[in-house]
C-alpha cells in the first residue's frame, strides 16, 4: 500500500514552529515510504480564514523546500460536506438541537455543580421528527449533532501505542453550524475518506477528535486511516507554544537570518531518540526518519538552538550555496575567512566592512604598533604574511602570546574577537593595514 498522507493547515494565522513539525513530519513519512502528500487548506471557517494566509502557506513550505504531490481547498467541496450531512441526516446519526448558547452554557454549569461531566444530555433527542421539522419550518436554525455510538473507541496509534476513549464520556459533537455551514471535525473526516489519506499524523491536541473522525467515517462507509499522535512543543519554560508567539513564526525567523536546514534539522529530530543536530539536508532526514523514534514526553523547544544549529551550518556552508546573499564585494576567501565567526548569513556584512573599511582602530601601544608596521611584509599578503611579520615582530620585540597579538588585532579590526588573522590580513591588505597600524580610520 501506498501511503497518503496530508498536511491540513488552516489559513487563520503564519505558520509557526509547532504546525511545521506537522508539515514536517507528514512530509518525511510520505518521501521515507514512497507516498504521496496532500496539502490540504482548511479554509471552511470564512471568516478566520484569508487569501493571503493560505498564500503564505505555501510560500513557507516551498521555502522550506516541502513540497507536495496533490492540493485541496475545503472552500472548494462546501457541496461534499452537505451531502455527507444529508446521509448522516438520513442514517439517523446526525440530529438537530436547539438549544441556545445560553441554554447550553447553563446545563454545563448544573452539571458540573452535581460532579457530572459536563457532557450534552441528548436533550434533542426527545424532539419528535415532526416537532423539529415544524421548528425548522418557522425558521428555527438549529446546529446539527452527530449522535456517537456508546462504547469503547480503539485505535493502534503510531506514537502513543493502544488508545482508547469512551465514547459515553464524550459530547456528540456539532457537525454543522446553524448557518448549515460545516464543522471541521465532519470536513476533515469527510476529506479523509474521499481524499484516500491512509496516515493522519498530528498533534496529541487531536486525540479526541480521532475518537470521534472513527465513527464518523465508519458512518460514512469510510476505511479508517492509521494514526499518529505525537507530543506538542513546549516553550523553553515548560508552556505552550501558541501561533501568537511572533518570534516562532517562520516568517520572522526568515527575516532573522534562518536556513532552511536549521529548521528542518531541529524539526525533524525535537521529540525523538535520536539527538539534535544540524543535517545538510533533507534526504539525510528522510534516511533518518522513523515514527517509532517519536516519544510521548513533551520536547522542549528553545529558540536558542535553533540559532546554534543554524551557526554549525554556516560554518560548513560552500561559498556557491551562499554566494547569492552575501553583500557585493565578498568572495570566496572573503566567505571561507569569515563563515566560522557568524550565526547568521547578514553578519558577513559586518565583517567586510573590516575587510574592506572604514573602521576606527584601536591603537593603545603606538611605539610598538609603529616598530609592527615598519615589519609588515611587501605586498601583495597571503596567508603566510601573517606568521611571517609576527615572526618578525616577536623577534624585534620579544613579545608573544596575548601581548603581541591583541594589540595587532584591535589595531587591524578595532575588535578583541574574530576570524583567523591569517585569513584576514590579506582580505584588509597591506596599505589599509598600515593606516589603521597608526590609528587613521581606514
Ligand atoms: N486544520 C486543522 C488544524 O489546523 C487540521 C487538523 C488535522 O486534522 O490534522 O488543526
Amino acid at each position: 500500500m501506498t501511503p497518503v498522507l496530508r498536511f491540513a493547515p488552516s489559513p487563520t494565522g503564519r505558520l509557526h514552529l509547532g504546525n511545521l513539525r506537522t508539515a514536517l513530519v507528514n512530509w518525511l513519512f510520505a518521501r521515507a515510504h514512497g507516498g504521496t502528500l496532500l496539502l490540504r487548506i482548511d479554509d471552511t471557517d470564512l471568516e478566520r480564514s484569508t487569501a493571503e494566509h493560505a498564500v503564505a502557506i505555501e510560500t513557507d513550505l516551498t521555502w522550506l523546500g516541502l513540497d507536495w504531490d496533490r492540493f485541496a481547498r475545503q472552500s472548494d467541496r462546501f457541496e461534499r460536506y452537505a451531502a455527507a450531512a444529508e446521509r448522516l441526516k438520513a442514517s439517523g446519526r446526525l440530529y438537530p438541537c436547539f438549544e441556545s448558547p445560553e441554554e447550553l452554557d447553563l446545563k454545563r454549569k448544573l452539571a458540573l455543580a452535581r460532579h457530572l461531566p459536563p457532557i450534552y444530555d441528548r436533550a434533542a433527542l426527545k424532539l419528535s421528527a415532526g416537532e423539529a421539522a415544524a421548528r425548522i419550518a418557522a425558521g428555527e436554525q438549529p446546529v446539527w449533532r452527530f449522535k456517537l455510538d456508546p462504547g469503547r473507541i480503539h485505535w493502534d496509534d503510531l506514537v502513543r501505542g493502544a488508545v482508547e476513549l469512551e465514547a459515553e464520556k464524550m459530547s456528540d459533537p456539532v457537525l454543522v453550524k446553524g448557518d448549515g455551514g460545516p464543522l471541521y471535525t465532519l470536513s476533515s473526516g469527510v476529506d479523509d475518506i474521499e481524499l484516500g489519506i491512509t496516515h493522519i499524523i498530528r498533534g496529541e491536541d487531536h486525540v479526541a477528535n480521532t475518537a470521534v473522525q472513527i465513527q464518523l467515517i465508519e458512518a460514512l462507509d469510510g476505511t479508517v486511516p492509521v494514526f499518529g499522535h505525537f507530543s506538542l512543543i513546549a516553550d523553553a519554560e515548560g508552556g505552550k507554544l501558541s501561533k501568537r508567539a511572533g518570534s516562532l513564526s517562520l516568517e520572522e525567523l526568515r527575516a532573522e537570518g534562518i536556513e532552511p536546514m536549521a529548521v528542518l534539522s531541529l524539526l525533524a529530530k525535537l521529540g525523538t531518540s535520536d539527538p539534535v543536530e544540524i543535517r545538510p539536508d533533507k534526504p539525510a532526514l528522510i534516511a533518518e526518519f522513523d515514527i517509532a523514534k517519536f516519544s510521548r514526553n513533551r520536547p522542549k523547544l528553545d529558540p536558542e538552538e535553533l540559532w546554534h544549529l543554524n551557526a554549525r551550518l554556516l560554518h560548513t556552508l560552500s561559498y556557491a550555496a551562499v554566494a547569492d546573499h552575501l553583500p557585493a564585494g565578498a568572495d570566496e576567501a572573503f566567505w571561507l575567512a569569515v563563515r566560522g565567526n557568524i550565526t547568521r548569513v547578514g553578519e558577513a556584512e559586518a565583517w567586510l566592512r573590516v575587510c574592506q573599511g572604514p573602521i576606527e582602530p584601536e591603537v593603545g601601544d603606538a611605539d610598538f604598533l609603529a616598530a609592527a608596521a615598519a615589519l609588515l611584509p611587501p605586498a601583495p599578503l597571503d596567508e603566510t604574511s601573517w606568521s611571517n611579520w609576527t615572526g618578525a615582530i616577536k623577534a624585534a620585540t620579544g613579545r608573544k602570546g596575548k601581548e603581541l597579538f591583541l594589540p595587532l588585532r584591535r589595531a587591524l579590526t578595532g575588535l578583541d574577537h574574530g576570524p583567523e588573522l591569517a585569513r584576514l590580513l590579506p582580505l584588509i591588505g597591506r596599505e589599509r593595514a598600515i593606516g589603521r597600524l597608526s590609528g587613521q580610520v581606514a
